[in-house]
């Protein structure tokens, strides 16, 4: 459906003009024979864009009937399209770089950049930069230059069901590169339907002209089946992927536990502040520690700061310790806080031989 564009509308007039401006038939020089209007967005604006049309005129020259666009034409926008390539760019970029959803996209064109446009346009403009996209990663020629300095590829295979319900989405990746090859939607996860993405592969890789080095999959077997038979003597690994998230959820809760375990230990740190705070005499006012210091630094303080700040010190630190939730199965916090603490007691346990050896400080008593 043409974009039906508001009256008031204010466009930047743009003409075009064939550059060559010889016939490349009979020698002779081209005329103007006709105009093509379009109306274009721009993220710079609206555009009236005239293209000039030429055509040879001499009516004995073969070439005479043929109109001639100009060539900056195509570079400014696709035929029969409203957006100009910016625009496309744009979109393709907010919705899969970005993952925006088209709402977010269609408010933002239109309070950015002053572009009306509905859902069903956005996502049919989205559609075309897909499109544009694979034809772009299919492209052999763009495709072997990518591989050039690759000796072999490995290459892995997954369903992913973009919405419960829906049919399930087959990708196959290369990992070299870290490129989608390409992806089936298949109806059934059966041997035979599988089989002919793994032929398809297989072309791919023959194309390329490189040998497939490994296969990594989860265990679904049409997959275990279908490499095996179409890939003979290539190692196939399960996915590391689906292995860490199996291992995870039981590191995660084990963690965990630990954690609690070592908040239920550490305990009355507002009992020991409140108890240095009042012990102290003459009063000065409450001060409660700006930073977070490192425990093994508030000992080398000590002589400026007072036994007390010390103390406060070292209680911010473990706070700090014990709050600290941050990381997932491949740097468990609760590890973390473990080490942590340890190095806490190492550095009490430190001014407890000073203690010993030399003159006794308030914080190593509390
Ligand atoms: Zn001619």
């Amino acid at each position: 459906m043409p974009y039906r564009w508001p009256a008031d509308t204010v466009l930047t007039r743009l003409e075009l003009h064939v550059e060559d401006r010889w016939c490349h038939t009979c020698g002779g020089q081209l005329t103007v024979c006709d105009h093509r209007h379009r109306r274009l967005f721009t993220l710079n604006g609206p555009l009236h864009v005239v293209c000039k049309l030429a055509h040879c005129p001499a009516r004995v020259c073969p070439a005479h009937p043929r109109t001639i666009s100009p060539e900056a034409e195509p570079a400014l926008a696709m035929p029969w399209w409203v957006l100009a390539w910016d625009v496309v760019c744009w979109l393709g970029h907010r919705r899969f770089a970005r993952h925006w959803s088209v709402g977010q996209i269609r408010v933002e064109l239109a309070d950015t950049y002053q572009i009306r446009l509905s859902d069903d346009a956005i996502e049919c403009y989205i559609h075309r930069y897909q499109q544009l996209l694979a034809a772009r990663q299919h492209d052999p020629h763009l495709l072997a230059a990518a591989y050039a300095d690759v000796e072999a590829v490995s290459l892995a295979i997954d369903g992913l069901q973009p919405e419960k319900g829906h049919e399930t989405l087959y990708v196959v990746r290369e990992l070299e590169r870290k490129r989608v090859w390409f992806a089936e939607p298949l109806l059934s996860s059966a041997t035979t339907e599988v089989q002919q993405l793994l032929v398809q592969a297989r072309v791919w890789a023959e194309q390329l002209g490189k040998p497939v080095r490994l296969w990594m999959s989860d265990k679904q077997d049409a997959f275990v089946r279908g490499i095996a038979a179409e890939f003979p003597g290539v190692p196939h690994r399960y996915c590391a992927n689906h292995f860490l998230r199996d291992v995870a959820k039981p590191v995660l809760e084990t963690d965990s536990r630990a954690k609690v375990k070592m908040r239920h230990t550490v305990r009355g740190l507002r009992a020991i502040e409140r108890e240095v705070l009042a012990e102290q005499s003459p009063p000065a006012p409450p001060r409660l520690p700006e930073a977070q210091g490192e425990p093994t630094r508030a000992p080398k303080a000590q002589a400026e700061e007072g036994p007390r700040d010390v103390v406060l010190d070292y209680c911010t630190a473990v706070r700090g310790i014990l709050n600290d939730d941050q990381g997932g199965p491949l740097h468990p916090p609760g590890l973390r806080m473990a080490a942590a603490l340890g190095e806490v007691h190492a550095s009490l346990q430190r001014n407890l031989e000073v203690e010993k050896g030399g003159q006794p400080t308030s914080a190593s008593r509390v």
